[in-house]
C-alpha cells in the first residue's frame, strides 16, 4: 500500500498521469520488474481479469468453441509457410540456444506472437472429412511481441494476455457468418458486461493482418480522445489452409481446403480500457461483472460495540455471499473507517456497506454506490434483494455513461480543415468520405498528425454522398479516422 492513498491529479486534466497513478495506487501492476516492457500483475487486476476471461470463455463455449492449450514455442519453419504472415518474424522473441554450453538449436523457436501457425499445423492433422467441421477451438494464453513503441501497462507491452479463437469451416459462407458472430460476442461481453462501447470496422486493405483476406476490429475511444483497438477478427479465406494443407473430403467425396477465421479478444488491453473509461478522480470504478469484490462491508467501531458490529458484519457477509454476491468484511483494526472508504473507492469496489452501532440497533445498514456516491438506508431483511438491484443499476449506469462519452467523441468532417479541427478539439472517431487510395490515407495521416483510417462500419454499407476528404475525387467509402494508441 503506497503512503499517499488518493490519486493526486484530475482525470480530465492529465489523463496519462491519472492512469499511471491508478495502476500503481490501486495496486493493479508493478512496473519494476527488470525486463523492459514486461509487467508484474498484482492480485486485484489478476482477479478481475480472471472474471473477464471466464465471461469471454463462456460466451465462446456457448457458441461451440472448445478450449485447447498449445505450446508457447513455434518453430521458425511454421512462420515461413504463409508468405505474408512470415512478416511477423520481425516482432518475434527467438529462442536460439539451450543449456549452460549454449548449444545452438537446429531451428530457431519463436515465443508465440500469435498462434495461427501452431493451430493450423495441428488442424492439418485433425481435419479429415466434412464431419470434422466446423472446428472451433480457442486458447487463453499470453503472447510475446517485441514492441518498439513506448509501452504502457495493460495497453501496450511486450507480453500480453488474451484469448485466441481459431475456426475452420467447410464453406466461405460459414466463415463469413463467424465474423458476424465474433462481433456479437464482442457486443455481449465487452459492451454489455464490461461497459466498453465500440464500433466494429472492416479495416482498409493497407491495414490488414498479415495473411488475412479481411481484418475487422472493435475500436473504442479513450478519455484523452485517442482510439484503442480491442478485439479483432480476421477472415483468412483459404490462405492458411493452402499454406498448411488443411483439407477435408466433402459429402460428394471431393477434397477441399477449409475456410478460416480467427478472433482475438485481448483481455489485458480490455482491462486497460475498463480502468481508463470507467474510473474517476477517486480512482478505479469496476463494473460489478468484473469486480473481484462487489460489496465491501466496513464495520464502524465505537468503544464497547465492536463485538456486536463485527458479528452483524460477518452475518451480512455470509448472507450476501450465499446469495451469489462477491463480498468481504474489511476487519482490519489498524485502519479507520474513513481510510477504508478511500481505499476501496480507489480499488473501484462497486458497493460499500457501512455498519455502525446505530445500524445494529435499528436493524439496517447503509449502502454506498461507488459510481454516484449515493447513500441508501436498507433494512436487514431487504438487503439481499436490494444489493442485487443496486449492482444492476450500477452496471447499467456505467454502460450509459461510457456510451454517452463515446457518442460525444464521434463527429463528421467534409474537408481536411474540419477533420483537423475535430481530431484536435476532441479526438475520437471522425466520419469522412474516402476515395479508397492508400496514398490519400498516408496524406491524411501525415497532415493530421497521426489520424488513421480505421475502416468502414461492419454490416452497415454506408454510401458516401460527397467527395474524398483529402483529394476531392469521387469517394468510394465512408470511413472513420482516429488517432491511435
Ligand atoms: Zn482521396
Amino acid at each position: 500500500m503506497s503512503e499517499e492513498l488518493g490519486v493526486t491529479v484530475k482525470k480530465s486534466e492529465n489523463f496519462s498521469e491519472w492512469y499511471t497513478q491508478v495502476v500503481k495506487k490501486a495496486e493493479l501492476a508493478d512496473i519494476r520488474f527488470n525486463v523492459k516492457g514486461f509487467l508484474v500483475h498484482m492480485p486485484w487486476s489478476v482477479r478481475a481479469m480472471k472474471l473477464m476471461y471466464r465471461a469471454f470463455e463462456e460466451e465462446l463455449e456457448k457458441r461451440g468453441h472448445q478450449p485447447l492449450m498449445l505450446p508457447s514455442v513455434i518453430p521458425e519453419s511454421n512462420f515461413e509457410k504463409e508468405k505474408e504472415h512470415a512478416e511477423f518474424k520481425a516482432e518475434v522473441f527467438w529462442i536460439t540456444e539451450v543449456g549452460s554450453e549454449r548449444r545452438k538449436l537446429e531451428e530457431r523457436l519463436a515465443l508465440r506472437p500469435t498462434s495461427e501457425t501452431a493451430f493450423y499445423q495441428m488442424y492439418s492433422l485433425w481435419v479429415r472429412s466434412w464431419r470434422d467441421l466446423p472446428m472451433k477451438r480457442y486458447q487463453s494464453c499470453q503472447v510475446w511481441r517485441h514492441e518498439t513503441k513506448a509501452t504502457r501497462p495493460f495497453i501496450r507491452g511486450r507480453e500480453f494476455w488474451w484469448i485466441e479463437a481459431h475456426d475452420a469451416f467447410a464453406t466461405r459462407e460459414e466463415a463469413e457468418a463467424q465474423v458476424k458472430e465474433d462481433a456479437e460476442i464482442t457486443e455481449r461481453v465487452m459492451h454489455k458486461l464490461f461497459g466498453i462501447p465500440f464500433l466494429f470496422f472492416q479495416r482498409p486493405e493497407h491495414d490488414k493482418f498479415q495473411g488475412a483476406v479481411h481484418t475487422y476490429a472493435a475500436d473504442t475511444v479513450m478519455p484523452d480522445g485517442k482510439v484503442l483497438q480491442l478485439p479483432s477478427t480476421h477472415f483468412l479465406g483459404q490462405n492458411f489452409a493452402r499454406a498448411f494443407n488443411i483439407k477435408f473430403v466433402d459429402k460428394e467425396g471431393e477434397e477441399r481446403h477449409v475456410w478460416q477465421t480467427c478472433y482475438g479478444p485481448a483481455i489485458w488491453r480490455i482491462f486497460g480500457a475498463i480502468v481508463a473509461i470507467h474510473g474517476d478522480d477517486k480512482g478505479l470504478i469496476l463494473p460489478p461483472e468484473v469486480a473481484p469484490i462487489q460489496a465491501i462491508v466496513v464495520p464502524i467501531f465505537f468503544k464497547g460495540t465492536e463485538r456486536e458490529v463485527l458479528k452483524k458484519a460477518r452475518a451480512i457477509e455470509r448472507a450476501i455471499v450465499g446469495g451469489g454476491v462477491r463480498a468481504k468484511v474489511d476487519v482490519r483494526e489498524e485502519y479507520t473507517p474513513g481510510w477504508k472508504y478511500n481505499y476501496w473507492e480507489l480499488k473501484g469496489t462497486p458497493l460499500r456497506i457501512e455498519i455502525g452501532p446505530r445500524d445494529v440497533e435499528k436493524g439496517q445498514v447503509v449502502l454506498v454506490r461507488r459510481d454516484t456516491g449515493d447513500k441508501i438506508n436498507v433494512e436487514d431483511e431487504e438487503l439481499l434483494k436490494k444489493i442485487g438491484k443496486v449492482l444492476g443499476d450500477i452496471q447499467s449506469n456505467l454502460i450509459r455513461r461510457a456510451d454517452e462519452f463515446f457518442e460525444m467523441k464521434r463527429s463528421k468532417a467534409k474537408n481536411m480543415k474540419e477533420l483537423k479541427t475535430c481530431l484536435k478539439k476532441k479526438g475520437g472517431l471522425v466520419r469522412v468520405n474516402w476515395c479508397g487510395e492508400e496514398g490519400c490515407a498516408d496524406l491524411i495521416k501525415s497532415e493530421t498528425g497521426g489520424g488513421e483510417i480505421k475502416g468502414t462500419l461492419f454490416g452497415k454499407d454506408e454510401k458516401p454522398s460527397g467527395k474524398c476528404v483529402r483529394c476531392g475525387k469521387r469517394a468510394k467509402q465512408v470511413v472513420y479516422v482516429g488517432k491511435m494508441y
